[in-house]
Formats: structure tokens, sequence, C-alpha cells
């Protein structure tokens, strides 16, 4: 996953900012490429705009409101680098928002345990145990899920407050965020300077750039755990969205969640979603790696040509028949965590105003395998100094017909 190549240019995103170019001032469809209806509305500019939202720890929070040429609108916090609310158009161009979260600082200071939303790392996922082993030392993190790590410990990145800088750039508005992670900050070796910054196109997408640097060897596995519920955030279950994962093999986990190493086909499974099928039709099966999770918890191994592949790919596609609202997850990453909201236990109130229970909203986290610092037949997530840890994930928004 590693090089030493430096992509701060972005190629990728000058090649998007040309086509947004191209659009700009005209009269174009919400819908992305294959996707029918929605209508299309008027171009405006695209903004970025921030409220005070409070303090943490004495330091400043903000909210961040950025909307595009169409109107799609996301709010980012600098705390935990928290997507808070994502508003996107339904086949009849309703906006609604998508993604689970709260609708005030303190209750994300408080009880954010699902992590809505937020930035993950250093080690995103499971860590068995909490131990790894790194050039022949051992390091003991927080055992702060039963016996295992996860999440990046007791206070993971996802706790902490974020530089940010607003950017705009060429009718394109995003937000950069930085943090450096000190030596030994939740018992992992080495400073990790982290930037992450979140870009929203007028392509309906959610582009997410994570950067890293080390001044020591360590471990480093980023991601976002946006939940989503394309019906809306608060209505209820996600069990009819029709999923389709790029995956025909998935890592089975033992019943703390942690991999068994295996790489296993989904062939035959209720973990097959190479073709689409809603979440819910087989999330009862007795299936012992479903009752494992109590649903799906899972971490998908994407299809690629080589397991050194790192170009971006197709990852993920959720449709939801009722709004019409689809969304694509393209990433740079080898896996990605579908994860079913197997935990929300109906004890949170969300956004706007609803109780979140049981499969209520869904994650989908690109990322490396859970527990691949235990596991050196998974790809590695070793960032030594003079590497550039570079990811890139898209989360796509349209809309089309049944
Ligand atoms: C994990 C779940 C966990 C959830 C919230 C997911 O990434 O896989 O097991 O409950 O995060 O912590």
């Amino acid at each position: 996953m590693l090089g030493t190549i430096s992509r701060r240019a972005h190629p990728r995103l000058g090649a998007l900012l040309g086509l947004v170019i191209l659009v700009a001032g005209t009269t174009v469809a919400l819908s992305g490429a294959g996707a029918t209806a929605a209508g299309s509305v008027t171009q405006q500019p695209s903004t970025i705009s921030k409220e005070p939202w409070g303090t943490v720890d004495g330091e400043q929070v903000d909210l961040y409101t950025l909307t595009n040429s169409n109107g799609m609108e996301v709010k980012i916090t600098n705390y935990g680098g928290i997507i808070q609310s994502i508003k996107v158009p339904d086949r009849d161009g309703n906006f609604d928002n998508v993604t689970l979260g709260f609708a005030t600082l303190d209750e994300y200071v408080d009880h954010n345990d699902p992590y809505f939303g937020a930035i993950i790392g250093r080690y995103g996922n499971r860590i068995a145990n909490g131990r790894f082993t790194l050039d022949g030392v051992t390091y003991q993190l927080a055992q702060n899920n039963g016996p295992n790590h996860l999440h990046g410990g007791v206070r993971g990145f996802d706790k902490r407050v974020w530089t940010a800088t607003e950017l705009e750039q060429q009718g394109i508005v995003g937000l950069r965020l930085n943090y450096t992670s000190p030596d030994g900050e939740e018992m992992y070796p080495g400073t990790l300077a982290v930037e992450m910054t979140y870009w929203l196109t007028n392509r309906n997408e959610i582009r997410m750039e994570y950067h890293a640097t080390t001044d020591a060897p360590t471990i480093v596995n980023l991601t976002n755990h946006a939940y989503f519920n394309l019906a809306g955030e608060g209505t209820g279950t996600i069990e009819g969205h029709f999923l389709r994962l790029n995956a025909s093999h998935y890592t089975p986990v033992d019943e703390t969640l942690i991999p068994t190493g295996e790489i296993a086909p989904v062939a035959g499974t209720p973990f097959d979603f190479t073709t689409p099928h809603t979440i819910g039709e087989r999330i009862r099966d007795n299936h012992e790696q479903i009752a494992f999770g109590r649903g799906y918890d899972h971490n998908f191994v994407l299809d690629r040509p080589s397991p050194e592949d790192t170009s971006m790919i197709n990852a993920a596609q959720v449709f939801e028949p009722t709004t019409g609202r689809a969304l694509v997850i393209t990433t740079t990453e080898p896996g990605i965590q579908f994860y079913s909201g197997n935990f929300l236990d109906g004890t949170l109130v969300g956004t706007s105003g609803k109780f979140y229970r049981q499969g209520d909203g869904f994650a989908l986290e690109t990322q490396h395998y859970p527990d691949s610092p235990n596991k050196p037949q998974f790809p590695s997530t070793v960032l030594r100094p003079g590497e550039e840890y570079e990811t890139t994930t898209i989360y796509r928004f349209s809309v089309r017909n049944p």
C-alpha cells in the first residue's frame, strides 16, 4: 500500500475539476452515469461556510457547511472530522439527510459510541488482544472492545479536535483536516502527521483523501465511519436497501470479531453480494458468521487484479427502492467492512429526534483488513519514515428508477 511517490498534486482531482469546469454554468442531471430520473436543476455556485459549534477541552470546534452546484449539502465538524449530515435529493428532487448522527456537539462528545460519521484512526477496526509486534517490539494497546482493540482505542482520531482549512478550487469546495498524533498516544509508536481532505464535487460525490507520514515505524489504517440510511436518517430499517459488493471473498471471524486468517469465498453463503441482494434477505440465516456478528459485521476482500493493485475501483453499490437514492463507493483500499448497525440498541436519539434501533443504518468502511498487524498474509498496514500513506475513497450519490 505504501510508496514514496507523493501524490499531492492530486492528478485525479485535476481531471475531475476539468470535467466540472466543462459543465459549470449549464444545467446538468443530478444523477451519475448510468442513472436516470431526478430531472435536472439549475446550477448554483458551490459554497463553504462555518458556524461555531462549541469547545472541547478548551479548543474551538466548528461546523462547516459545504454545498455544491446541485444543492447537495454536507456538514462536517473538525471534532473527529465527523460528517454530521448529508442532504441529497430523492428521485422526485426532495432532499433528506441520509447519514446517522446527532444534532449537537455535546452528544458526539458524550456518547458517539457507534462512531457516527467520524474519521477512524490510528488503526480502524480490531486488533486481537490489543497487541502487535513490529520490528521485534511488542506493543500493548487499549483493549476497549472485549479483549480487543477497536478503532484506535479509548480516545482515537474520532475524539480529537482537528485543525481545519476551508478549500475552494475551481468551482469545488473542500475541507482539509490536520491532526498530529504524538508518539505514544494510545500506546502507538511514532509521531503520525495526518492530513485528511474532504471534497464535495459537483457530481454529488464526497471525496476523501487520506495522507499520513511518521517519524518512526508504526501501523496505520484510516477510514470514515459514516452510517447511511438512503431513505433518510431516522426513518427505520435499512433491510430493504439493495447492496452489491465487488467482493468474491471475505475474512471470516471468531466470536470476538477477529479474522481467523482465512480468505473464504462468499459463494453459497449469506455473504455473497456479488449480485444485488437486500440487506435483510439473509440477515437472519442460521449461519455461524451471522451469529458472531449479530448480522453483518465483516470485512470483504475487494476483487482486484492483484493484491498490490491500489487503483480506484468500485467497491460497493447501494440502492434504496422507495426513494430511488443510490450510493456508489469507490476506493484505493483492499477491503471494506460491511456493518449492518447491529449494535444500535434504541438508546441513542439521532439528528432529527428519533431513536436509532438495530439496523436503522449501515456502514461501509473502506480499509485494510482487521488485525492485519497480526496477520502477515494480509496486506501490510506498516508505515515507515520516508513513506507516504495515501488512500482515497469516494461516496457518490445519485438517483434511479427501480
Ligand atoms: C465495527 C462494529 C462496531 C461499530 C461501532 C464497526 O466498525 O465493526 O463491530 O460495533 O464499528 O463501534
